[in-house]
């Protein structure tokens, strides 16, 4: 998933496909489980001189809840826009970049061989929930000793009678 940036931009082309969550090593750090998959879309779009990259990015995440540990699915839903900056040119200032002042747009560097999968793990990990929880759930039950002494102390009780 190698593309020339600028070209790839200039020429609008696009490239879609799924993206193996076990492929992602920042990202698999964070998940339950790892044998899902999100399907992903990058186009190369053009406004003005300036070139960009359209990341979308769809699919369900199983993260971790950091109350009960347990698994939680998250809905992940990304579009965001990219502009490329070529090499050696000045950096755009925030909400220059594009024109598009309501629309999240990072600025990243122009790449004749941008490895594509880096990128999308990156748009992924910016919008995960920074401590995804259920919205009820227990943590984890670490002390019940004491609720299951209960039971025999019961049968203790039924013996003496
Ligand atoms: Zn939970």
């Amino acid at each position: 998933m190698v593309i020339d940036s600028l070209e790839f931009a200039r020429r609008h082309e696009a490239l879609s496909g799924r993206l193996q969550l076990s492929t992602l090593p920042r990202l698999v750090e964070v998940l339950f489980d790892t044998s899902g998959s999100l399907d992903f879309k990058v186009s190369g779009e053009t406004a003005g001189g300036d070139a960009f990259l359209a990341v979308k990015l769809e699919g369900a995440l199983p993260l971790i809840c950091q109350r009960c540990l347990g698994a939680l699915v998250f809905e992940l839903s990304v579009n965001s826009r990219m502009m490329l900056v070529e090499p050696g040119s000045p950096w755009p200032d925030d909400g220059q970049t594009g024109g598009l002042e309501d629309e999240a747009c990072d600025a990243i560097e122009a790449s004749g061989n941008l490895d594509l999968a880096p990128l999308l793990e990156e748009e992924i990990l910016l919008a995960l929930p920074i401590a995804p929880r259920h919205e009820h759930c227990e943590p984890p039950a670490a002390t019940t000793a004491s609720k299951e002494a209960s039971p025999f102390a019961k049968l203790a009780r039924i013996k003496c009678n």
